[in-house]
């Protein structure tokens, strides 16, 4: 959990940075972000023991968050599969798919 914590938290920072122009420190609207996905994933009852967000039976992203945070991963996710473990990464993205089955796990083919 912690991990995925921390992936969370470079992500924001990357997203930021690169769409935000921030220097160093977040704005506000992606501080706001973090903190919130934190408390999302230490309050998750299941913690260790769950499979994805997405299989989750609580879904404890509210719609605002959600579509943020998933914007981020979008965004963030491809250009950091070099650089950062994948693993935590794949699983929150899993997690957050609202697609149905479609283009998956294509990665660069971004339909956006
Ligand atoms: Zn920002």
């Amino acid at each position: 959990m912690h991990r995925e914590a921390a992936t969370i938290s470079v992500m924001i920072h990357k997203y930021c940075r690169d769409k935000h122009s921030s220097t160093g420190e977040l704005c506000t609207e992606c501080q706001e972000l973090v903190d919130y996905a934190r408390k999302r994933l230490a309050r998750c009852p299941f913690q260790e023991n769950k499979t994805t967000c997405g299989k989750c039976p609580i879904h404890c992203y509210k719609p605002g968050m959600r579509s943020r945070i998933r914007d981020v991963m979008r965004y963030v996710g491809p250009r950091m599969i070099l650089t950062n473990p994948i693993l935590s990464l794949q699983h929150v993205l899993d997690g957050l798919r609202e697609e149905p089955l479609g283009y998956r796990k294509h990665g660069k083919n971004d339909p956006s």
